[in-house]
């Protein structure tokens, strides 16, 4: 199996070349032709597994494929992450993968200073990966509105609840259009988890790997 059979586009299918990827992984070969469709996904996957590209290369399409100008403070996809280092990690594969698709990316996290993240965010992102505290700070300082948001990515969201997320995730959800996609991925699926899936996904397919 290879990348094209699974629907992706060429700018995709060149920059997973330059990375030396020819072989989807199981997450990915089980994941981007739902996500291609615009359907919710319910992942139970841990890092490693190639997880961060399921979620990402279909998504980069989408948004290519329906190319809109994003408004000023605005973005079109956001991927909530429960560490900064995980934000980093998805942010940059998120510039390699699209490095041909012509989208934006940024990234916000805590720690570091509000107002390069208002300068960010000041003209739009296509993409904007972020820890859920310091979304919150820049959606309440005016920095962000997220009325516009296609795609949302919850990763790692066992994580995130051992965090203590939980509230800062319900708010921020409620801040999102309803229709949307929502794509959900988690390690493990205790009853908590399965519970916040109901809430927020709509008819999900589940990949399990
Ligand atoms: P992740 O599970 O997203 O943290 O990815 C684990 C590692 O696998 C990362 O270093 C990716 O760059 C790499 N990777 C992702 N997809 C593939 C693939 N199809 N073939 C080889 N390596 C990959």
């Amino acid at each position: 199996m290879s990348f094209q059979t699974l629907g992706l586009s060429e700018p995709l299918v060149r920059a997973l070349e330059a990375k030396g990827y020819t072989t989807p992984t199981p997450i990915q070969a089980q994941s981007i032709p739902i996500l291609l469709e615009g359907g919710d996904l319910l992942g139970i996957a841990q890092t490693g597994t190639g997880k961060t590209a399921a979620f990402v290369l279909p998504s980069i399409q989408r948004l290519a494929e329906s190319a809109k100008r994003v408004l000023p403070t605005h973005c079109r996809m956001l991927v909530l992450a429960p560490t900064r280092e995980l934000a980093s990690q998805i942010a940059d594969n998120a510039r390699g993968y699209g490095k041909f698709s012509k989208l934006s990316v940024a990234t916000v996290f805590g720690g570091t200073s509000l107002n390069k993240n208002r300068q960010d965010l000041s003209r739009g992102v296509d993409i904007l990966v972020a820890t859920p505290g310091r979304l919150i700070d820049l959606v309440e300082q005016g920095f962000l509105n997220l009325s516009t948001i296609e795609i949302l990515v919850l990763d790692e969201a066992d994580q995130m609840l051992d965090l203590g997320f939980i509230h800062a995730l319900r708010r921020i959800v409620k801040m999102l259009p309803r229709r949307r996609q929502t794509l959900f991925f988690s390690a493990t699926m205790p009853p908590s988890i399965r519970e916040l899936a109901d809430q927020f996904l709509h008819q999900p397919k589940t990949v399990s790997v």
